[in-house]
């Protein structure tokens, strides 16, 4: 068992499995562990953090990590801010409210515009941090403003939209590397019809279970999509039939992974899945080595077949 050390308000656990808080089951252990439900046990645990001199890591759901078999010599901090509120058509949640708990929320009161999240595993944190998004739509589309602890100053920071810096799976909390931990958001919806919007969503979770290897652990799309931008000009007319919108013109990861014959590819106890080359899934016992390993095979080989350096869509701890 995990020793604790009381804190003020705060819980910390030493030496704690991270494999546990990774939907990959990956991971070695944190030095320091704490979970923090409001601004004043985020503050204590960023202070103990500073007292040790130890670096902060911030965790969510844990469902877009590649952790370190050496584990992070830091103190991790999993965000468990709890809050969903309505007024109108202005949902305000907490950072460390599931997503699918979000979309409960919605169906409840008939709030409308984020069906296309259905199936999005994580924390809204999370998603708010990388932009998420998936069938042409993005937490951006919806947010009002967000609500952040900045590190240094210890002090809560609330930015309208535009000063998120949202892009492609990326936002300002993302540039500051761990620098600002989220609190919550601020989302504005649409008034809906409660049955249209769980039929919404449920067909998203649906089309989810189909094609993606949920019977592995794994953590979603190893790599971002391809900008059509970014794809040398001999290849464009060949992409033509694959090319999808999501939010702009790409060429899915997926199906370059696929054409490099990589499909199945295996290292250790990971495995390119074969039904969704993209990602890449834990076949029970491997090691960040052996995902590392898959990693780097996959980026060699698309790079050698096409000229296109792909970028990595999950974070590496
Ligand atoms: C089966 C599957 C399908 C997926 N499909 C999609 C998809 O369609 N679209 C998509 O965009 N993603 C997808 N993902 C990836 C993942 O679900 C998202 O990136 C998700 O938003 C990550 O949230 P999380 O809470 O799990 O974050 P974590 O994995 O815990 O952390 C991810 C990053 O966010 C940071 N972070 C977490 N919480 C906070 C916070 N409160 N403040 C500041 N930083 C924070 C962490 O430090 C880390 O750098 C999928 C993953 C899986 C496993």
């Amino acid at each position: 068992m995990p020793k604790g050390i009381e804190v003020a308000t705060v819980k910390i656990l030493e030496e704690v499995p991270l494999a546990e808080h990774s939907n990959y089951r990956i991971g070695g252990p944190a030095r320091y562990f704490c979970e923090a439900t409001n601004e004043e046990e985020i503050r204590n645990g960023v202070l103990f953090a500073r007292e040790q001199r130890v670096p902060l890591f911030v965790l969510g759901g844990g469902t877009n990590l590649l952790i370190d078999d050496s584990g992070f010599k830091g103190l991790v901090l999993k965000v468990n801010v709890m809050q969903l509120a309505v007024d109108g058509q202005t949902m305000t949640v907490g950072a460390g409210m599931m997503v699918s708990d979000m979309l409960k929320f919605t169906m409840e009161h008939a709030l409308s515009g984020l069906e296309w999240a259905g199936g999005l595993p994580g924390t809204v944190g999370g998603a708010v941090r990388g932009n998420a998004g998936a069938f042409k739509g993005e937490i951006k589309d919806r947010i009002v403003s967000v609500e952040s602890f900045d590190v240094e100053t210890l002090a809560a920071v609330t930015r309208g939209n535009a000063a998120c810096k949202f892009g492609y799976r990326s936002s300002i909390f993302k540039e500051k590397n761990g620098r600002e931990i989220i609190l919550r958001a601020t989302l504005n919806m649409d008034k809906g019809d409660a049955k249209m919007i769980a039929a919404g969503i449920q067909e998203k979770i649906d089309y989810r279970l189909e094609r993606h290897p949920m019977e592995y652990p794994n953590i979603g799309s190893t790599f971002k999509n391809v900008d059509l931008e970014l794809v040398p000009k001999i290849w464009r007319n060949a992409f033509a039939k694959v090319i999808k919108v999501d939010p702009f013109p790409v060429v899915p990861t997926a199906y370059l992974i696929s054409e490099a014959g990589l499909r199945g590819m295996q290292h250790g106890n990971a495995m390119v899945s074969p039904k969704h080359p993209n990602f890449i899934v834990n076949l029970g016992g491997a090691t960040a080595v052996d995902v590392k390993f898959l990693i780097a095979a996959v980026k060699e080989k698309v790079f050698e077949k096409y000229g296109i350096r792909l970028e990595e869509e999950i974070q590496l701890v």
